[in-house]
């Protein structure tokens, strides 16, 4: 992939990025321009169509959305001609695995496999070969949130026997006010940070939540709606907490749809969408890479697509599923979609806008007078990934939470505790690039392992996060993010300062997070069915936009109800009922994947 083949370089200039999108949208206008002067002249309208390809169902994007549509598109008795348009060369979207030249692999941010969809296993297990040891290793949750020096086990809000006497004093009491409070309480929480204050008190709030919640979705929980909250945050019993304490009890159970995991033994979480794609998404030739979609004519059903040499040509279809992110697809449309959606929200919506002076001071505190931004609010990822010489101390830890300043991170996995295969061998022979302490090594020979990896995860959002890329200090080649998260590394104890980091990986996503925001439904409620009154059906992580159903398992199940209701007028279950598809306890059972033969 040509994502993947840079990886290893720093982009140092967001800029170029925001170039790109541009000379794509002025060539969107030209072909746009150019299909519409062509259509002037009747003669050389008709060759024009001729040598349109059309398709019933026109697919875009390649990440499991995508594939999982495909997928459920080869199972059909009599396939219709399908067709999907990728950007980037391969498959894999967000779920993708990134090999440094060193040879540590890293997934784009900490990726696991909890499925709540029969379908979604069969498919996955069809697509790698399996289901056995061979092809995964199946994984207990050890996690802990990082806070003054201490590991306390996750959930948090559940293990407040490892805080100090007058952290628990704090909490505690905060939690029996919360529980009186919530007892008379005759309306729901208007946002997530009254819930969190409703469910946990200010004490759980003060200390964990809020920063936590802060540093992960790069604006306060005050910004954030709460009904996506179902399985993703752990409530607490004031009762039980008290007698915890009182007994020096971590929490009973191991809470959450993850407490118990699968991770790909090879290739990493990228190899299983490059399985899916090879294995079970029908006819090849029905998949085309390297190819953007920069225009989109929602009367005519006409898309103008781009491929790398810019050339464009026209494709026309009957039914359109786009997993793009929402805004950018809107963008892309014609003027009728963009007046009633887009238009209307870059008025109102500023998370993504910078900053102004007071907003810098104040941004943690939002006002709550401020009315709710309308439109699509996301936060970006920049992910870290730090190959290293030597054994570690953390045993079988999966992923760590860090609420703390000290390190600019939300989030580290020890990604070589996943699989052995994302370290290369240990008599490969690697120089140091720099020490645990930031510091540069005095030997430059290369020396073998044993290797081991971290990864790790910042969030971004340009109004109340901004994040620093340009060169380091410190450091004359590091982004400044990357070397601060080295340096978070140590002072977090994850790792040592003599430590010898080998292979560095860094990239940032624009589109990380699609934040739950306050004016979030109001704007999906108007687009989505607009968008289906149309015939296209915006489904996915970023294209449905509803963080409650934007995992690997819900998204490409998003892509196989897509397809269900297309050909069958069935009930797309996820997108539309959210909690019921993660409602605890058991699988959504009601479709199987098995592969269609010959
Ligand atoms: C940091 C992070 C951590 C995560 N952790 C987990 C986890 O632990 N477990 C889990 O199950 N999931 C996790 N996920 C979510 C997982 O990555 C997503 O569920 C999944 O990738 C979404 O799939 P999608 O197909 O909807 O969208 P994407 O993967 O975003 O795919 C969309 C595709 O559309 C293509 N595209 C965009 N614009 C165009 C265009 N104009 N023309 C053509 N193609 C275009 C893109 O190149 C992309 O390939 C995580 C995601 C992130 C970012």
């Amino acid at each position: 992939m040509s994502t993947q083949a840079d990886a290893n370089m720093f982009h140092l200039n967001d800029n170029v990025d925001a170039l790109r999108q541009e000379i794509v949208q002025l060539k969107a206008k030209l072909a746009a321009a150019a299909t519409s002067s062509s259509a002037t002249n009747a003669g050389e309208t008709n060759s024009l169509q001729n040598n349109m390809k059309h398709h019933d169902i026109l697919i875009i994007g390649a990440g499991p959305t995508g594939l999982g549509a495909l997928a459920r598109l080869s199972q059909q008795s009599t396939s219709p001609n399908c067709h999907l348009i990728e950007a980037r060369d391969g498959p894999g979207g967000l779920a993708y695995t990134t090999t440094t030249k060193e040879g540590f692999m890293f997934d784009t941010g900490g990726h696991v496999i909890f499925s709540h969809y029969t379908f979604f296993d069969e498919l996955i297990n069809t697509a790698v070969g399996g289901d056995g040891p061979e092809h995964w290793n199946t994984l207990k949750r050890v996690s802990h949130v990082r806070m003054n020096n201490t590991w306390i086990p996750y959930p948090f809000q559940n293990n407040l026997t490892f805080l100090s006497l007058e952290e628990q004093e704090t909490c505690l009491l905060g939690a029996i006010d919360a529980t009186a409070v919530a007892a008379t309480a005759t309306s729901k929480p208007k946002d997530f940070d009254e819930w969190i204050l409703r469910v946990m008190g200010e004490g759980i709030a003060n200390i964990f939540m809020r920063p936590y919640n802060f540093k992960v979705w790069a604006c306060p929980p005050s910004t954030m709606q709460c009904s996506w909250l179902g399985e993703r945050v752990a409530t607490v019993n004031a009762k039980q907490l008290v007698s915890d304490v009182l007994h020096k009890r971590a929490a009973q159970q191991q809470w959450g749809p993850n407490a118990m995991f699968r991770f790909p033994t090879t290739g990493g979480t990228g190899q299983i969408w490059k399985d899916v794609a090879n294995n079970c998404c029908g006819n090849k030739e029905a998949q085309q890479y390297d190819t953007k979609v920069i225009h989109v004519d929602t009367n005519t059903k006409q898309v103008t697509i781009q491929d790398l040499q810019g050339q464009t040509s026209i494709v026309t279809y009957n039914k359109m599923l786009t997993t793009m992110p929402l805004d950018q697809f809107l963008t892309l449309c014609d003027n009728e979609i963009k007046n009633a959606t887009i238009d209307q929200w870059n008025t109102n919506n500023d998370m993504n806008d910078k900053p102004n002076e007071n907003e810098k001071e104040t941004k943690k505190n939002q006002d709550d007078n401020q009315e709710p931004p309308i439109g699509c609010v996301y936060s970006s990822s920049h992910i870290i990934g730090l190959g290293i010489r030597g054994t570690h101390e953390h045993g079988d830890k999966c992923w760590q939470y860090f609420p703390d300043d000290n390190c600019p991170f939300y989030r580290c996995t020890v990604f070589t505790n996943y699989s052995k295969d994302h370290a290369p061998n240990d008599d490969v022979m690697l120089p140091t690039i720099i020490n645990g302490d930031g510091s540069v090594p005095n030997e430059t020979a290369s020396k073998a392992g044993p290797y081991w990896s971290l990864m790790l995860e910042v969030s971004e959002s340009k109004k109340y996060k901004p994040v620093n890329t340009k060169k380091s200090k410190e450091s004359q080649h590091l982004p400044q993010v990357v070397y601060d998260t080295i340096i978070g590394c140590m002072n977090t104890g994850m790792i040592k300062s003599t430590d010898e980091i080998v292979s560095i990986h860094y990239e940032r996503l624009e589109y990380g997070y699609p934040t739950p925001s306050l004016g979030r439904d109001a704007a999906l409620e108007v687009a989505l069915p607009l968008l289906k009154s149309k015939d296209i059906w915006s489904r996915g992580r970023f294209g449905a936009w509803k963080y409650e159903v934007a995992n690997q398992d819900h998204s490409c199940m998003q892509g196989v109800e897509a397809i269900d209701n297309m050909l069958h007028g069935s009930l797309e279950t996820t997108v539309s009922y959210p909690s019921i598809v993660n409602k605890r306890g058991g699988k959504n059972e009601d479709i199987h994947y098995e592969k269609k033969m010959g």
